[in-house]
């Protein structure tokens, strides 16, 4: 199975699950947008009110805030995949509960699975938490750790920066640096460097010639 076909399986199972109580007030499931072979996965916390509407993830103030935010980083929504932790918005946009967390893990390990990103980005603290039990946000924001085979780089939850415009700078200073981090983890896995220009990117003509799945 290539991993286009997995991540939609994995969508249309997400469509039909009963797992967790979330099932019954779902209008949509969100399962997650981007491509396949997406070098970056960014990973948030559950659909809004606009999401469980829609069926994609951050299309809401927080998503334009995030298109911002990827822009100041030099890519765009069809470089990355981004998916959530829960798939089916929690009434009146609750936090999800452990056992909501738990049963929906699955479908998002499968998702990094199918995807093998270089960098994953946690967006808020129930996705940070998925990887750093008891890391504080407020510590550990932007930096890049090295997680089984892959680099996992905790940041604030956009509309967390909304709603407290103190962290503003931090989230944008923490975007700031993706490209960079990007690139160390490039080198440590192997990878030729991509040089970013704007919104644009290319690889360095003479290292060794790779593939680029992303940009
Ligand atoms: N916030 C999230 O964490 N995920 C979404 O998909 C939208 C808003
Ligand atoms: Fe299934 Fe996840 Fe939706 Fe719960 S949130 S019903 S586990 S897809």
């Amino acid at each position: 199975m290539t991993a286009e076909e997995a991540i939609s399986q994995i969508a249309q199972k997400v469509s039909a699950c009963t797992k967790c109580a979330l099932h019954e007030s779902r209008k949509k499931s969100v399962p997650g947008d981007g491509p396949a072979n997406a070098e970056i996965m960014f990973i948030g916390e559950g659909p809004g009110f606009h999401e469980n509407e829609q069926g994609h993830p951050f299309v809401g103030a927080s998503g334009k805030f995030l298109d911002q935010l990827l822009a100041q980083a030099g890519v765009t929504r069809s470089d990355v995949f981004i998916a959530n932790v829960v798939k089916c918005r929690p009434p009146g946009n609750r936090d999800p509960l452990p056992d909501e967390l738990a049963a929906c893990d699955l479908y998002l390990e499968a998702q990094i699975k199918a995807i093998n990103p270089s960098i994953i980005v946690t967006l808020g603290r129930f996705s940070m938490n998925k990887f750093f039990p008891d890391a504080k946000i407020s510590a550990v924001h932007g930096q890049m750790q090295k997680v089984n085979e892959r680099f996992v780089i905790p940041m604030f939850h956009p509309a967390a920066a909304l709603h407290q415009p103190a962290l503003k700078p931090s989230i944008l200073g923490d975007f700031a640096k993706l490209p960079d981090q990007l690139n160390d983890a490039r080198v440590a896995m192997g990878k030729a460097k991509i040089i970013f220009k704007e919104k644009k990117v290319e690889e360095i003509p003479d290292e060794r010639p790779k593939q680029l799945n992303l940009f």
